[in-house]
């Protein structure tokens, strides 16, 4: 991998359409000459503006509501840097006023799918052969316009498309994908360092190649950062993708592909595909070329891509690597000594913000007998205080929950409880979608630690609580561990470290990133790489070296200096 020699600085500077590798690498081949073992800047992590009264981003943004809530986009098929109109249109509306249009969009069919294997196929020779650097620097560019110019319009989108507030998309769209951006860069330089020792007379390396092939990268609806990283993170380590994006957050997914294209990001390398999930990677999942899926959603999908590739295997070029980061019933637990305070407001917020939309959200919760009455007064207290509505009203703390099916979906879970015996709905219930799919934060007690609302992934802003009797405390960790197929987020609240002690042992396998003291949501890029075992994924932890890992195919290189030219061993001679 040694290229301290810099061969260009290809589109780093350019906007406008996209042009192949090869004609960008010829372009400028010459123009940089930069030689060194160049270091990507030390990343730090985006600041979360504020948006409060006064702030010039909060003006920015919302006349950038404004804008895009009057017009109507047009979203293309992206491949090999042309935009493809094929006519046969779907809408994007927003989840908190569904008869209000944002954008139709063009969906693709089985020939873009497979037009998209021929332009990543054509990109691939020169994109997986330029030096690391100049694929590191279109992704930094990527970061400073996303953290500039295109901060308030990706915002915009993701509030609008997806229903986020405020916050909870600047901590998403522009904050998360930021660091994706800026912190893969490191990381890969990291692993690019990583070469083996090499005995005298020889020089021992590590070529760190792309994947043979194309990556078929899907993203879910909830992150537009998660949307962000998943084609990326592959094509920074050189790899060529096909991006099927989920349609109803289609919006903020466009204007990231502009934003990479605005980046330099040349033609073919990430081919955006949106449109009907089989019909458009049926052609991708038959293709000799599919060198790897890089995937986040749900565990039952997942496990469809995964049988996908298996029905395929005999026809693939080499193994497809298969990643993904699926579902989760994200819990707490509380010990008696907890403080009652902190976890009234970890559940709060760690289980309504974004409408419990969050993989990590808190979804099942176990409080001891002792502190019951004093967490349940407080969290109903705050519960009365949070308001539904439209985001782009800046005092409301939740939006509405995506779509129809989802709206479906969570409220069969509140109607179910109203019917069962074991289980109470104390606060919330309500729902509503007329204008916009709207449930209300709902938090129900389960007398069974094992009821379907302690187990299932919701998806939604539904708590289920359990209280247990505090002497059954390791009885209770025990079904923490044990009761749902899930292993993806979790945290414990104590101030006694024995019991905080005790909770990190036997909850060991129970959740991929665990919290002490504080809500299992919100990982940062670069502090908690974020993903789960078991039903929850591969764990191959989005924003980390070992993410970055999978999407490389090393090849070891030994070169002899002076090779032997004598084909006897010493020990064959005579006395
Ligand atoms: P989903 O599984 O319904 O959809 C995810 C993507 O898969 C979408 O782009 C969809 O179009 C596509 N898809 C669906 N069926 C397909 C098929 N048969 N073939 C190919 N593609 C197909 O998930 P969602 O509703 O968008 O997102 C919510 C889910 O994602 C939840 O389960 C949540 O826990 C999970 N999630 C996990 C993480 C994590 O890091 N573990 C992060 C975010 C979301």
């Amino acid at each position: 991998m040694e290229s301290g020699t810099v061969a260009s600085g290809v589109g780093a500077g350019r906007s406008g359409p996209q042009r192949p590798a090869g004609e960008s690498a010829r372009a400028t081949a010459a123009a940089s000459g930069v030689t060194g073992l160049l270091r990507v800047p030390v990343p730090v992590n985006e600041p979360v503006r504020s948006y409060a009264p006064g702030s010039p981003e909060r003006e920015e943004l919302k006349s950038r509501l404004a804008e895009m809530a009057e017009s109507e986009a047009d979203i293309p098929i992206v491949i090999g840097g042309e935009e493809i109109r094929t006519g046969d249109t779907g809408q994007v509306v927003m989840p908190h006023d569904h008869q209000h249009v944002l954008a139709r969009f063009h969906r693709a069919g089985a020939d873009e799918a497979r037009a998209a294997i021929e332009a990543a196929r054509a990109a691939w020779s020169e994109w997986s052969a330029w030096d690391w650097q100049e694929r590191a620097a279109v992704f930094l560019r990527a970061a400073d316009l996303l953290a500039g110019p295109w901060r308030a319009t990706v915002n915009a989108a993701t509030m609008l498309g997806q229903s986020k507030t405020a916050h909870q998309a600047e901590i998403d769209s522009a904050c998360e994908l930021v660091d994706f951006w800026r912190f893969n860069a490191r990381f890969a330089a990291e692993i690019y360092e990583n070469q083996p020792s090499s005995s005298p007379g020889m020089w021992n390396q590590t070529d760190y190649r792309p994947l043979e092939g194309f990556v078929l990268a899907i993203n879910p609806f909830n992150f537009t950062s998660i949307a962000g990283n998943l084609p990326t993170a592959p094509a920074l380590m050189g790899n060529v993708v096909i991006w099927k994006p989920a349609t109803v957050s289609l919006l903020s997914s466009y204007y990231v592909m502009r934003v990479l294209q605005e980046a330099g990001l040349p033609a073919g390398v990430i081919n955006f595909v949106p449109g009907p999930s089989r019909v458009v990677t049926g052609p991708l999942f038959e293709s000799p070329a599919l060198a790897g899926i890089h995937f986040t959603g749900s565990t039952g999908v997942f496990q469809t891509l995964w049988k996908n590739v298996s029905d395929n295997l005999e026809n693939y070029r080499t193994y497809p690597r298969v990643v993904g980061e699926t579902g989760g019933k994200d819990f707490i637990v509380a010990h008696e000594s907890a403080d009652p305070a902190a976890l009234a407001v970890a559940i709060a917020r760690g289980g309504f913000e974004y409408q419990g939309q969050k993989c990590s959200a808190v979804s099942r919760v176990y409080v001891p007998d002792t502190l019951w009455d004093d967490v349940r007064e407080r969290v109903l207290a705050i519960m009365e205080d949070i308001e539904v509505g439209d985001p782009t009203d800046f005092r409301i703390f939740m939006g509405a929950v995506i779509d129809e099916e989802a709206y479906d979906k969570i409220t069969s879970y509140i109607e179910y409880a109203r019917e069962s015996d074991d289980l109470e709905i104390l606060s919330g219930g309500g729902a509503s979608d007329v204008e916009g799919w709207f449930i209300q934060p709902t938090l129900i007690l389960s007398k069974d630690p094992r009821s379907r609302l302690m187990c299932e992934e919701i998806f939604g802003p539904v708590v289920t609580l359990h209280v247990y009797d505090a002497d059954r405390w390791t009885e209770t960790l025990e079904r923490v561990d044990d009761t749902s197929p899930y292993g993806l987020t979790g945290a414990v609240f104590a101030r006694d470290r024995a019991a905080v002690r005790e909770a990190l042992s036997r909850l060991r396998n129970a959740a991929g990133n665990f919290y002490v003291n504080d809500k299992p949501t919100g990982a940062v890029v670069g502090q908690q790489p974020f993903g789960g075992a078991r039903a929850s994924g591969t764990n191959d932890k989005a924003g980390s070296r070992l993410n970055l890992l999978r999407w490389v195919s090393p090849r070891s290189i030994k070169e002899t200096f002076a090779p032997p030219t004598d084909w006897r061993y010493p020990f064959m001679k005579e006395k």
